[in-house]
């Protein structure tokens, strides 16, 4: 019995066989050729080309219907990569100026164009750069007649566990279609396209399980644990016995959960508390009302804007808004404006072009860049205002960290409702407009930004990588991040003293929302409206039902007196265990 350990992307436990997938990057020969042969070899690299571009065509025909649309915004990405110069053509110019086999022009290519995307800092560029790598792997490949990886991901693969160096997005895809229990990679982070895209599938994933591949025999038993980030070889039978009975609770557990989907969320000592959902894209609607979500907590409404080559004008993020808004009835939906920068970029950029910047999280993002580029801004603006004539919805500012900023920012409603109103365009004139507080600056000051904002959410993702002084994603100092650190619940109690001392409602959209964790200590300190994945709603739920605020509140007050890191994790476990 082998254990590895990896960082787990999408929960959920697997039991099967192992799949290996050896498909490290192959060995390429370097040869000269004679100048009459150089036209042969050419048209060998342009067949190869197309040959590449008809297996996207492939993956992209087998894209399971109900599929996230971002799937096939991926396939596309490779195509539109494919399609151009430096991939499609350059390689053709190498190999008559450098009279090379066509292996050896394409692969001196793919290194130039990474060597290029080395030198960029920022972490969406960096995924550019295996989406790169990808496809050059995949002409690669042909060229080299390795084995089609098509016909590869096309075996009877049901219920089989695949152990792979590196997947595509489109692999991803691949295994969902043929129905595998899970995946494992040697390589990949928390939020390379293809984590994100198995979170989005419901399959149970692990990346960075170093040289899986190597441990791993094909045919294996393998146990997978999404949720710890654990892969079992080999196990021995009382394990074995012991997930497949944990497997059983979880399918008696979810249907069980599924029991509480029409009942209200409220504490034994009658205290409602709202849960809401986060969503990123119009169609993740269904899942919210298959929770019956008390609303949307948070739209993410940036993710629009990525995988695609051009940006969505005012119509096209007016409809957008529209789905969500006709699809939730009379629940509220809360649109976040577009939290782009750092990690979060479209393909066609929309920073400037100027802007180089060491430490992208601190930048030009979230509504610094909007105030930035009203070009950018307005166009959503008015999107939002048009929406909220059908529905109730609330716009909230992301990043805000000065009250200058702020003030801007109502300003320019202001003014784009004087607009709307002149064109005869229906919009509510008291749309509710609130705040994230994800800055520290905003948690310290929160009494001063709350007389300006009709509600307030706590962005715990943000709101823990700024007081902690750890970026988000990088897997180097992830060991940092805790909920629990004494400053981010002071700063989490300074927002809820705020918010009730100017009498606007507090939310919390961060991830800690949806942990169960922290759910007691939240309801103890006075959090009432919680919104996370919809996939954890029911869980939430659960634990509210079961709980007494009024008690949980005495137990939160004796921790937060606490110093002692060990003693207020422990105290929080003896809350979970009802101690
Ligand atoms: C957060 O920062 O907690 C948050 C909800 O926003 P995002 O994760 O989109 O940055
Ligand atoms: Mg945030």
């Amino acid at each position: 019995m082998l254990t590895l350990h990896g960082t787990g992307v999408s929960n959920g436990l697997a039991i099967g066989k192992a799949y290996v997938l050896h498909r490290e990057r192959p060995e390429v020969p370097e040869y000269v050729l004679p100048r009459e042969l150089l036209d042969d070899e050419v048209r060998r690299f342009e067949d190869a080309v197309t040959r590449a571009r008809d297996q996207l065509e492939r993956i992209r025909e087998h894209i399971p219907p109900g599929a996230p649309p971002e799937i096939a915004s991926i396939v596309d990405t490779h195509h539109l990569i494919l399609r151009d110069k430096l991939i499609g053509e350059a390689p053709a110019e190498l190999i008559r100026r450098q009279q090379v086999n066509a292996e050896w022009a394409l692969k001196t290519q793919g290194d130039a164009l990474a060597a290029v995307f080395d030198q960029m800092e920022d972490p969406y560029l960096r995924n550019r750069k295996v989406d790169v790598a990808q496809v050059v792997d995949r002409v690669l490949r042909i060229l080299l007649m390795a084995e089609d990886e098509h016909e590869q991901i096309s075996g009877a693969l049901e219920g089989q566990i695949v152990i792979a160096n590196d997947l595509s997005p489109a692999d991803t895809v691949l295994l969902k279609h043929h129905r595998v229990a899970a995946f494992v990679t040697n390589l990949g982070g928390p939020i390379s396209h293809t984590a994100i895209l198995a979170r989005n599938l419901g399959i149970p994933a692990l990346v960075a399980v170093h040289n899986a591949t190597r441990y791993v025999r094909d045919g294996e038993d393998l146990i997978v644990d999404g949720k710890l980030g654990v892969v079992i070889a080999s196990p021995e039978k009382h394990v074995v016995v012991e997930y497949r009975q944990r497997q059983k609770e979880i399918t008696l557990l979810k249907r069980e959960l599924a029991r509480l989907t029409e009942s209200r969320a409220v504490t034994r000592d009658g205290v409602e508390i709202a849960l809401l959902a986060n969503i990123e894209l119009p169609d993740d609607i269904k899942t919210v009302n298959k929770v019956a979500a008390s609303g949307v907590g948070l739209y993410r409404t940036e993710f629009l804007f990525m995988n695609r080559a051009d940006l969505p004008d005012e119509e096209e993020q007016f409809r957008s808004y529209l789905k969500v808004v006709k699809s939730i009835g009379d629940r509220p939906v809360i649109i976040r404006s577009l939290d782009l920068g750092a990690d979060k970029q479209t393909n066609g950029g929309v920073l400037p072009h100027n802007h180089v910047t060491a430490n992208p999280a601190l930048g030009l993002r979230a509504v610094r860049l909007c105030l930035h580029d009203t070009s950018l801004f307005k166009p959503q603006l008015r999107a939002i205002l048009r929406a909220s004539a059908y529905g109730d919805v609330r716009l909230m500012i992301p990043m805000l960290s000065s009250l200058d900023e702020l003030t801007r920012v109502l300003d320019l409603i202001t003014e784009v409702k004087s607009e709307l109103a002149h064109e005869g365009q229906r919009f509510n004139p008291e749309i509710a407009v609130g705040g994230m507080i994800e800055v520290p600056a905003a948690a310290i000051s929160a009494d001063l930004f709350a007389p300006h904002l009709d509600f307030f959410s706590i962005g715990t993702n943000d709101l823990i990588q700024y007081t902690l002084a750890i970026d988000r994603v990088d897997d180097a100092v992830s060991y940092l991040y805790d909920p629990l650190h004494p400053s981010v619940l002071r700063l989490i109690q300074m927002t809820l003293q705020a918010g009730s001392a100017a009498g606007i409602p507090v939310a919390m959209c961060g991830e800690m929302a949806g942990d169960t964790r922290y759910t007691r200590l939240l309801l103890g300190m006075g959090l009432r409206e919680f919104s996370m994945h919809p996939s954890g709603l029911l869980q939430v739920k659960k634990i509210v039902l079961e709980s007494d605020q009024a008690d949980l509140q005495v137990q939160a007050e004796a921790l937060l007196a606490l110093h002692d890191p060990r003693a207020l994790h422990d105290g929080v476990d003896r809350m979970n265990n009802g101690h």
